[in-house]
């Protein structure tokens, strides 16, 4: 909430005058039922045409501003909203992309993605409706007291009675929903996140012919936004027909006793018709305080799930790190790291000198893509350090440091835009890079024969094969002639001969760049200078595939699983 209202204090002018034109409506609305009642029990019985049409006049008029006041104040309070939820939205979507791969872990994609949506509507709401109704109902509901006193305060009593449920009543709301909202809005994170990843795996789906299984699942989660739903209206929408009854038995007492004071000449009949309008204008502010409640304890519990992601602290800013004196170009020195609980690594430490490649191999969960996210600095180690030309990465800036790489990651997502534009990627390349990366990747071919590069992608590349999709992204890591070149798992889509005359390619035409290749098949790595073998987060072999063959048991053992029917693998 403070966060919101700092956000506020840019439209201070805007609100500060919409806020004065509200109470100046609000006001002159007030007065139309006392002008009614000065009228009929006043100036009708004079019989004067004249200061009838007058007064007539001046009633019009007073309407008039009420109305006009009215209609400025809310668009000025549009417009505040508007604006203010357009910088708390962009703000936010910047802030979740420069999170760190940590805090967006543990805040989970889904929950940021309906943050951004769902949430940040709700803020908008609430902000619309306040400043369209905070200032209104409060009025004519507090003036409405105030003025029915002047008519007759014997009357005005009886109606003020009424005055401390209402307010009970709101206060009951008001703590009730922000915990109800709140957990509306984590049932939403929980749809978000199984149409996510329904969208991801749709082609899975349907070929397991699983489409009811997630139907139903869809059904449970949007079940579970329903129950929460329901909880939440029914706490809020009892209030208004609570609050209204609450009024109109007021109402009835003051028309019960009015009539007797009538009869007994201490009321006249004008004051009692003033005392109805009144009443009608108090009803609809109380309904409107009731629907404030509502959207308060909605957009409150928002604001807070988008504060907490605001809030988050900056991570993996600049540090000293001690220099690399080893000469090596790229280093791992005791190197641990744990995502939560167990290590993903355990004390890592290796070395490979500039324009070499170094190959990673390992199964599935053995740390391979885990060991990259420390190369890039995605996360920091628990132990031990990266160093890259000699400085620890922490001592990089982020740009310094991602200008190094090319990099290609499992499951790495290209745009519907034409081929030049998802290898260029918004670098403001030269199209002789573009041709020459599409070159080296074996990729001038296809693309050739898809229309050039001119071509368009459709959404996720879907027009093209993986094995083609997977060249078009190396494509685009190599394009600005990265220091360091990464490819995790980048080949296991392509065919053993493109495979390998990709790589030969890359060896040959890169001699200065060192390259880091991820993969699951042995044939792939074994023309790396250096190849790093994996199991279970533990450095099991690190050397030549020679060495390797006679040294170590993981690499034979993988090399026979995958050679074992009789080598027709061999590239
Ligand atoms: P590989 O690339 O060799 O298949 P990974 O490096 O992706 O393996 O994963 C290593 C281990 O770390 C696995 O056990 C995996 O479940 C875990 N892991 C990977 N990424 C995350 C993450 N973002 N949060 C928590 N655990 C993770
Ligand atoms: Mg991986």
């Amino acid at each position: 909430m403070r966060k919101l209202l700092s956000y506020l204090a840019r439209c201070k002018g805007r609100m500060f005058a919409g806020f004065v034109l509200k109470i100046a409506g609000s006001v002159a609305e007030l007065f139309l039922p006392l002008i009614m009642a000065h009228m009929i029990d006043d100036v009708v019985p004079t019989r004067s045409v004249l200061a009838l049409s007058l007064w007539s006049a001046g009633m019009f008029l007073v309407a008039v501003i009420a109305w006009a006041g009215n209609v400025v104040a809310n668009r000025f309070a549009s417009k505040v909203a508007r604006d203010t939820t357009e910088r708390l939205r962009a703000d936010l979507f910047s802030k979740t992309l420069g999170l760190s791969a940590r805090q967006t872990d543990e805040a989970t994609l889904p929950s940021l993605v309906s943050r951004l949506s769902t949430d940040t509507y709700n803020v908008h709401t609430m902000l619309g409706m306040v400043q369209r109704m905070g200032v209104r109902a409060p009025i004519l509901l507090i003036g409405g007291v105030a003025l029915t006193f002047t008519v007759d305060p014997v009357l005005a009593l009886v109606l003020l009675v009424t005055v401390p449920f209402l307010a009970l009543v709101s206060a009951f709301v008001a703590k009730k929903g922000v915990g109800l909202y709140t957990r509306l809005q984590e049932s939403m994170d929980k749809m978000v996140r199984k149409v996510r990843d329904d969208h991801t795996g749709i082609r899975v789906i349907k070929a397991l012919s699983k489409t009811d299984r997630e139907s139903r699942s869809f059904a449970a989660v949007n079940d579970e936004i329903v129950r929460n739903e329901t909880r939440a209206s029914v706490i809020t929408g009892v209030t208004n027909p609570v609050m209204t009854a609450v009024l109109n038995i007021g109402m009835t007492a003051v028309i019960f006793i009015g009539a007797y004071r009538v009869a007994a000449d201490r009321v006249q009949v004008g004051d009692l018709l003033a005392f109805t309008s009144f009443f009608t204008v108090m009803l609809n502010a109380v309904i409107a305080v009731g629907r404030i409640f509502v959207e308060i304890s909605r957009g409150s519990a928002s604001a807070r799930r988008i504060a907490a992601v605001l809030d988050l602290p900056p991570e993996l800013l600049p540090e000293e790190g001690e220099p690399d004196e080893s000469g090596a170009y790229i280093r791992f020195d005791g190197v641990t790291f744990s995502y939560r609980g167990a290590p993903a690594l355990e004390n890592i430490s290796f070395s490979i000198k500039k324009g070499e490649s170094l190959g990673i191999i390992g199964a599935t969960g053995s740390g391979k893509s885990t060991l990259v996210s420390l190369l890039l600095r995605f996360y920091d180690p628990d132990c031990g350090a990266v160093y890259i030309g000699g400085k620890d990465v922490r001592s990089y800036g982020k740009e310094e440091l991602s200008k190094k790489f090319g990099v290609v990651f499992q499951n790495d997502f290209l745009m519907a835009a034409s081929v030049r534009e998802n290898i260029d990627f918004e670098r403001g390349l030269a199209d002789e890079e573009v041709e020459r990366a599409a070159e080296y990747a074996r990729a001038e071919k296809f693309i050739a024969a898809h229309e050039g590069f001119g071509g368009m992608l459709t959404a996720r590349g879907s027009n093209f094969s993986g094995g083609q999709k997977q060249r078009l992204l190396i494509a685009r890591a190599l394009a600005a002639s990265p220091e360091i070149l990464v490819l995790d798992d980048s080949s296991s889509a392509l065919d053993y001969k493109t495979d390998a005359l990709l790589r030969k390619t890359l060896f040959e035409n890169l001699p200065d760049t060192t390259v880091v290749l991820i993969a699951q098949r042995i044939s792939s790595v074994r023309f790396a200078d250096h190849i790093l073998v994996l199991d279970g987060g533990k450095m099991v072999g690190f050397g030549t595939d020679e060495e390797l063959m006679r040294s170590c048991d993981e690499y034979r053992r993988i090399y026979r699983s995958q050679h074992g029917e009789g080598g027709e693998e061999d590239a």
